[in-house]
């Protein structure tokens, strides 16, 4: 705690009067560190394909590239790093225009079912490769009050991770109910499952179970801190429960559209 002291001064000295401000500053050091580690953290994420990059076209230029086949194997992981390095800034970029709120959040009224198919269209190609079954199922027509491409984005990356995380030939449920004056959206998979000492952690910027797992399959270590901030603008809540083996539940509660 940091304390201001005003002396004030009055007609006499017996009059003299004292204003104390007390503020609570751990909350600004906790965002000021938050902050700094985000850009220590990115710089060291940035810096891995970058370094990649420099290597194998330095590699490349002292003779390598002479040989056709480290020639087009070199490409395709420079191609590779490439995308990664892309896919990093993008979503550095969303994290910080996010928090700079320069893309409003809209309230309007959205079909939940048409944001779920959508995302299950986006993602079909995907799946269908590791032959993972997206089921929808749907007690009620819900509608909640909120920002359909928000939505989407949300359910994207929850679903994209659902894929990622589970063996070829694994389900991913997404449910869609009412419950009481609310609307629950659960994503389950039947995948690895994240450990419980780590589940708390799952939402910070970078933090990955497994961090080569996730390099390896594009991830980035931001989806979730980027859906966790939309969620939470959206008047809405995220939970996670997990069984390493047995796979992970997400569940979305947003607020229903009363017409
Ligand atoms: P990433 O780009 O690494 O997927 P996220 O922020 O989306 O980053 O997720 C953070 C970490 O949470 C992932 O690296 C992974 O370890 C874990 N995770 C997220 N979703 C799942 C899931 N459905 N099953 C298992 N682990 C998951």
């Amino acid at each position: 705690v940091d304390a201001n002291v005003v002396p004030i001064a009055g007609k006499t000295k017996e009059d003299m009067n004292l204003i104390v401000l007390l503020y609570d500053i751990t909350e600004i050091r906790r965002l000021e560190k938050v902050r700094t580690d985000f850009v220590t953290n990115a710089s060291h994420e940035l810096r891995t394909p970058i370094t990649a990059l420099k290597g194998f076209s330095e590699t490349l230029l002292d003779g390598a590239m002479e040989d056709k086949v480290i020639l087009k194997q070199f490409l395709e992981i420079m191609l590779e790093e490439s995308t990664r390095l892309n896919l990093l800034v993008n979503d550095i970029l969303e994290l910080s225009k996010l928090e700079q709120r320069q893309v409003p959040i809209s309230f309007e009224e959205v079909v939940v079912k048409e944001a779920v198919l959508s995302t299950f269209k986006l993602m079909n190609q995907k799946a269908e490769q590791k032959k993972i079954t997206m089921n929808l199922f749907e007690e009620d027509s819900v509608k909640i009050e909120g920002d359909k491409n928000r939505l989407k984005q949300i359910l994207a990356n929850l679903v994209d991770n659902a894929v990622i995380y589970t063996k070829p030939g694994g389900t991913i449920d997404v449910t869609v109910k009412k419950n009481k004056n609310k609307a629950m959206i659960t994503i389950s998979d039947n995948g690895m499952g994240i450990p419980e000492d780590e589940i708390n952690r799952i939402f910070e910027r970078f933090y990955r179970v497994d961090k080569g797992r996730s390099r390896n399959s594009g991830g980035t270590g931001l989806g979730l801190s980027i859906v966790k901030y939309l969620v939470e603008n959206s008047n809405g809540k995220i939970t996670v429960e997990s069984k390493v083996g047995l796979g992970t539940t997400f569940a979305l509660i947003f607020p229903l559209r009363h017409l």
